[in-house]
Parts: structure tokens; C-alpha cells; sequence
């Protein structure tokens, strides 16, 4: 027999492990020219440009959905730049926040061991291609 304690912690964990997650941004290949950024990323792809010892930029589509390209700069000899550390499964954090404006409007989020924390959620992409 089962306790009712343990059938309903399971309950919860299993509800939690189903819960959307956010985007997860990873690095998934290191480049040494930002011209070597390839057009196509895998979904939640980040690609390092780095050269031996100097890191240049970090290149992903933004996770807003609508498929604009950012293009970090990690460089410090560049202002603004950001701090990138790359922790387990390559999940990537950067700081500070990122803001960026596109034609879609404005993208702030965090994005810390891979996750992406929005400072104010987007426009879903449906709704910003009607504007
Ligand atoms: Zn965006």
C-alpha cells in the first residue's frame, strides 16, 4: 500500500517535470569570423566567435520567435559589452540584461544557465507580423 503523502508528491513532481519550459539557449559551435555565423541556427543554437584566448561575439536568434538575429559582444575592449559563462549541456548566461529593439519592437530578457527570463514578456509573433 501506497501512503496518500507519497502518491500525491509524485503527482506533483510529474506535474512539474510537464510544465512548458522556457527556451533554453546553448552554445552549439564556436566560429573564429562573426562571416562564419551561419545563416541557419539549430533551434536555441548560440554560436561563439572566438579566437585562442579572446572571445569577439556571441551570435543566436532572439527567443522571441520572430527570427531576428542578435549579435552579442563579448569583447571588453567593446562598450556595451556582456560577460558570458557557459555552464552544464553548454547552457549559456550572459550579463546584464539583453535589450534589443528590431522591427518588431523591444526584446528584454535575461538569459541565465540557458534560460530565458523575460523583463517583459513579447508580443506573440502572430500578433507583431498583424501590426
Ligand atoms: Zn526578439
Amino acid at each position: 500500500m501506497i501512503p496518500v503523502w507519497l502518491t500525491r508528491g509524485l503527482a506533483r513532481l510529474i506535474r512539474r517535470l510537464h510544465r512548458p519550459r522556457p527556451p533554453l539557449i546553448v552554445r552549439t559551435a564556436t566560429v573564429a569570423h562573426a562571416l562564419d555565423v551561419p545563416e541557419q541556427l539549430v533551434p536555441g543554437g548560440a554560436v561563439l566567435v572566438a579566437r585562442p584566448g579572446f572571445q569577439d561575439w556571441l551570435a543566436f536568434d532572439c527567443p522571441c520567435g520572430t527570427g531576428h538575429r542578435l549579435l552579442m559582444t563579448l569583447s571588453t575592449t567593446r562598450r556595451p559589452h556582456w560577460k558570458m559563462t557557459v555552464g552544464a549541456h553548454d547552457s549559456v548566461t550572459l550579463t546584464p540584461s539583453i535589450d534589443s529593439y528590431s522591427d518588431h519592437g523591444r526584446c528584454h530578457f535575461w538569459l541565465r544557465e540557458g534560460r530565458v527570463s523575460w523583463v517583459q514578456p513579447p508580443a506573440s509573433p502572430e500578433t507583431k507580423a498583424t501590426r
